[in-house]
């Protein structure tokens, strides 16, 4: 009876898995514009129903000086709210969202939407079926033309993500943002239909770690543009040490073309950054001659020597350089930076996972390489086994 009790509640878990995304969370939005775009939505404010957006029709919802939500239909006001709701009637329906304070680029989501208030302004959560945010997802942040096995790698681990960070964003009234901070989620998916069907396919799986905790845990799912042909160590960039995120060598990424870069930095600036911030010995014997000059065939952590204190993360900060895995010398009265890579290296490199996927390497294959030691599993079966997690992860 327990068993069928459990599976009954985690199949239900699973298969009305709704998210609450914040999107658009990087402005202070004042007043925005819902307007049809397919399918169709029924409008509610606190406890009353408005009928349905038509076709041609639009809503205007701002908010008022005296901290309530107007709600407007066309030029109609239909009052002021606390919460307005706009729910789908037909599923997979979607609307377009256009801010007009500020102004922003009208987007097209799918789903449901809720509109409240904060003390900045409208806060604006799509609650969202969990395949049509990994869709979105991974269009977002992996772009079109990609191959069939590399989108199932990401949405793999875009689904990871959000299940690990179901209430990150507890405080404002959602899971996860729409910004990069979270999982970058811009539109619904718009121009690649084949991402729906990497969604699908690999649906419920996600990245378990069963070494760190021996009950087992999400992983965390990293990825970067490119490693430069070597991946960071967690510990390097976050101070996090997890075993499945050491750092290797990787050959699939170094003839891309974010494979190397390079940039001038004035002499006098990088001297300054490194002797105020580090106090850098410039009169010492070995490392005063040494400052412009660094080479650094595999990654390490620190400039010259650790004895220095110097991270390369700072120094990638600083100079926005595009990654630490970097050598510099001196010329004219510039610091010549020669880099590998894009991003922070830690996890699955994109590019080079998109090079395994036109290999002919399969998702299990592309993941198990960049997340060696994690396990793939469907998360109900994760769930089944693991109770605890179901309470840490419902909002
Ligand atoms: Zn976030
Ligand atoms: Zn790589």
């Amino acid at each position: 009876m327990l068993f069928l009790f459990i599976l009954i509640s985690v199949t239900q878990i699973i298969s009305a898995q709704q998210l609450r995304v914040g999107v658009l969370t990087e402005y202070d939005i004042q007043r925005i514009l819902f307007s049809y775009n397919e399918g169709s939505y029924l409008i509610y404010a606190d406890t009353f129903e408005f009928g349905a957006i038509l076709p041609n029709e639009f809503v205007d919802i701002s908010i008022t000086s005296g901290d309530k939500i107007q709600l407007k239909k066309g030029v109609e006001i239909l009052g002021e709210f606390e919460k307005i709701n706009l729910v789908e009637t037909i599923p997979s329906s979607s609307i377009a969202l256009t801010s007009k304070s500020p102004v922003v680029k009208e987007r097209k989501y799918q789903d449901d939407f809720e509109i409240t208030l904060s003390a900045k302004g409208l806060i604006i959560v799509n609650l969202v079926d969990m395949n049509n945010y990994l869709a979105g997802v991974v269009e977002s942040e992996g772009g079109g033309g990609k191959e069939l096995e590399y989108y199932k790698v990401q949405a793999i681990m875009c689904r990871t993500y959000v299940l690990k960070n179901l209430s990150r964003h507890k405080d404002l009234g959602y899971g996860v943002c729409d910004r990069v901070h979270c999982q970058a989620y811009h539109s619904m998916l718009k121009y690649t239909p084949k991402i729906m069907d990497a969604v699908k396919a690999t649906e419920s799986l996600v990245l378990i770690d069963d070494k760190t905790n021996s009950k087992g845990e999400l992983a965390g799912t990293y990825f970067h543009a490119n490693c430069g042909g070597q991946t960071s160590n967690a510990a390097d960039v976050w101070n996090t040490n997890l075993p499945y995120l050491n750092t290797f060598k990787d050959t699939f990424c170094i003839y891309t073309k974010q494979a190397t870069w390079e940039k001038r930095i004035s002499q006098q600036k990088w001297a300054d950054f490194l002797v105020s911030r580090y106090n850098y010995p410039l009169y010492d014997s070995v490392f005063g001659p040494m400052i412009f000059t660094f080479n650094q065939p595999e990654r390490i952590a620190f400039y010259q020597s650790p004895a220095l204190g110097v991270p390369l993360r700072d120094l990638r900060t600083e100079f926005q350089l595009k990654s630490t895995f970097f050598s510099c010398y001196p010329e004219g009265l510039d610091v010549v930076v020669r880099g590998k890579g894009v991003g922070h290296g830690v996890g699955l490199c994109q590019e080079g996972a998109m090079k395994m996927a036109k290999y002919g390497f399969s998702f299990q294959q592309i993941s198990l390489y960049y997340f060696p030691g994690l396990k793939l599993v469907s998360y109900k079966d994760f769930l089944f086994f693991n109770q605890k997690i179901v309470s840490e992860t419902e909002f």
